[in-house]
């Protein structure tokens, strides 16, 4: 199985592996399918903060490229560290 590109992140929609469509919100499930953007690599996921659906807050780690992707208010940051503001 070939890893596409692994997401692009809209406001309201993160679209992963250009085929699926998520509202906001980061769910457990999304670690089935989430990829590092660089990599495409596994991530491991530290968990924060938690509710019934979603991880709130916490971040998701690469461990080949040595970089944190933070999740806030739901919301995973899976930009590239150097696409990031
Ligand atoms: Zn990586």
């Amino acid at each position: 199985m070939s890893k596409m590109i692994p997401l692009h992140f809209e406001e309201s929609c993160l679209i992963i592996k250009g085929q699926s469509c998520y509202n906001r919100g980061m769910k457990r499930e999304l670690m089935d399918i989430l990829v590092c953007p660089v990599c495409k690599g596994e991530l491991q996921l530290t968990v924060a903060e938690e509710n019934q659906e979603e991880i709130v807050s916490g971040s998701l780690y690469c461990d080949q490229c040595r970089v944190n992707y933070p999740i806030a208010d739901a919301i995973p940051n899976l930009l590239p560290p150097d696409q990031r503001d």
